[in-house]
């Protein structure tokens, strides 16, 4: 590593810091560029790009860590990829080949190896790759050319010193529609979800829960986490439904469990008036991995799970297994850790 750079690695947040290099690479007349790194991190775009009136804007998240031996580990990159792909189809943007995305992300990793924070630290450097439609456009219809870019910040744990329970407060409010865009990591889904977050952020909640979107009667969504409950007999249960956004780090639990802790597994409606059943409960999601849910209000009741101070003793596990297995201090199940 030639460069290196002193940030106080222990305290790092979530917040951006302007890393040296970033990937672009830009669809015209129908096909992709090369693709380079860049120092700018301005994009130049022009003012009837379809990314800034009609939200042709997909995401992605994900995090590179450094290992005990010192190398760099990538957790399920393809994952990522296919992911990225679907919300692209959903929005009629061109996709990104899985072997050119995951390419991509290794160069954007190597060109800011510097920022990657050490390992112990629990840090990782997170990816934030994206597309947006760009171009001379106003009429509503897909953008004439599209960017792709990845860039990189350094971010710290979520929970320094232990996993700490937070509560929640079931929203009035829809995520998304029923056959609309939840499955989409579309920048839109998350405009929307403002409003409500600082809702519950008002009273005092870590944030809102929706619903589905259709019966209002079965959990949905965490945020921008995806829900798991442990039952009192110890299965691990979450929900499926078409407006959920498939979270990586969920499909990664709910294998985990089953393969590593033994537990019976099951995606399935969780009705909110049957939150008894569970003995634990979290919110997962790449940035925070897991969060576990101390209570959750709906309309006048408080429902607590495990306890509002002490983190379940499998949802601990759980944590461990899967960011052992990110910091290559677990064996991976084939194909999980794809190294820089
Ligand atoms: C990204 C995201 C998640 C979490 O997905 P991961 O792949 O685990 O990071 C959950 N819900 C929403 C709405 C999201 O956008």
């Amino acid at each position: 590593m030639s460069k290196t750079v002193e940030l106080d690695w222990e305290n790092l947040g979530f917040s951006y810091i302007k890393t040296d290099y970033r990937y672009l690479s830009y669809w015209k007349n129908g096909k992709w560029d090369d693709g380079t790194l860049t120092e700018d991190n301005k994009v130049h775009i022009s003012e009837g790009s379809t990314a800034l009136h009609y939200g042709q804007t997909v995401f992605e998240g994900m995090k590179a860590y450094r290992t005990k031996d010192g190398g760099i580990n990538l957790f399920r990159p393809d994952q990522n990829a296919e992911r990225m792909q679907r919300s692209c189809s959903r929005l009629l943007m061109p996709t990104i080949p899985t072997s050119v995305f995951i390419d991509a992300v290794k160069q954007v990793v190597k060109a800011n190896e510097a920022y990657i924070p050490p390992y112990g630290t629990d840090g990782s450097l997170y990816l934030r790759p994206y597309m947006i439609g760009i171009g001379d456009n106003i009429g509503v219809k897909p953008a004439s050319e599209y960017l792709f870019s990845i860039f990189c910040i350094p971010v710290g744990s979520y929970f320094k010193g232990g996993l700490i329970p937070t509560n929640f407060l079931i929203s009035d409010y829809d995520r998304a529609a029923g056959n609309g865009t939840g499955a989409a990591k579309v920048g839109g889904n998350y405009g929307g979800s403002l409003l409500p977050g600082s809702e519950a952020h008002k009273r005092n909640f870590s944030d809102a829960i929706y619903l589905d979107p259709i019966t209002h009667t079965k959990i949905e969504e965490v945020g921008s986490a995806n829900f798991f409950g442990i039952t009192k007999d110890h299965k691990f249960i979450t929900p499926y439904s078409p407006s959920i956004l498939p979270s990586i780090t969920k499909y990664s639990l709910l294998y985990l469990a089953k393969e590593r802790l033994g537990l019976e597994v099951e995606e399935s409606d969780v009705y909110v008036d049957e939150l008894d059943q569970f003995a634990e409960a979290g919110a997962c999601g790449t940035a925070a991995v897991i969060s576990p849910i101390g209570g959750i209000q709906y309309k006048e009741d408080f429902h607590v799970f495990y306890s509002e101070t002490e983190v379940g003793p499998i949802t601990q596990k759980l944590y461990n297994e899967l960011t052992g297995i990110q910091y290559g201090e677990v064996p991976a199940p084939e194909g999980w850790i794809v190294k820089v």
